[in-house]
């Protein structure tokens, strides 16, 4: 799950995207799958904070365990200017979770999978849905289709352009 509400120095979210997009093809070895582009209201966020880019990629890590691909994509939020500063969901240049990894369920201090509120976030599940009609969420019974029906009052999500692979 990727999302970005922050330009570094120039570069404004759509591109950063972009950018990530590419970062992560090189961390597989199956062309990566990417969804559309998606703009979305900020939840949980500081008053103000500016609206979200959000896209979903499927990827297959090359030789990576779930932590080595959590450091590879901590290693590329850096790259691209990440700031963890004290304030709690404060404006970022790019966020990237793992939302699941197989059919893998864990719970530690640094990775629970499959990522524990992506069922309840309409910006993670649309443009999942666009890559994996059908995808369920491990460990859950209900298809994430459904889930995404459930969800109301988040604000606005947009189609912001249309999806292509790398
Ligand atoms: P954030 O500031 O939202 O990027 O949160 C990142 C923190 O959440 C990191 O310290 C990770 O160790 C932790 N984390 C736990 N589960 C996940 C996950 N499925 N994907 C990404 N980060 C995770």
């Amino acid at each position: 799950g990727i999302g970005s509400n922050q330009a570094m120095d120039e570069v404004q979210p759509v591109e950063l995207i972009q950018r990530a997009f590419a970062a992560l093809a090189l961390l597989s070895d199956y062309p990566l799958l990417v969804s559309s582009l998606w703009e979305s209201t900020p939840l949980d966020c500081p008053p103000g904070s500016p609206r979200f880019i959000n896209a979903v990629a499927a990827m297959r890590p090359r030789q990576l365990t779930p932590l080595q691909l959590l450091k590879s994509l901590q290693q590329i939020e850096a790259d691209f200017g990440r700031f963890r500063g004290p304030e709690r969901n404060a404006p970022r240049t790019l966020d990237l979770d793992i939302l699941s990894f197989g059919e893998v369920l864990m719970q530690d201090a640094k990775l629970t999978l499959p990522h524990p509120r992506m069922q309840e976030r309409a910006f993670v599940l649309k443009p999942l849905l666009e890559i994996a009609p059908h995808y369920s969420i491990p460990g859950m019974k209900c298809p994430a289709d459904a889930l995404a029906r459930q969800i109301v009052g988040q604000g606005s999500l947009t189609l912001i352009n249309f999806s292509k692979s790398l």
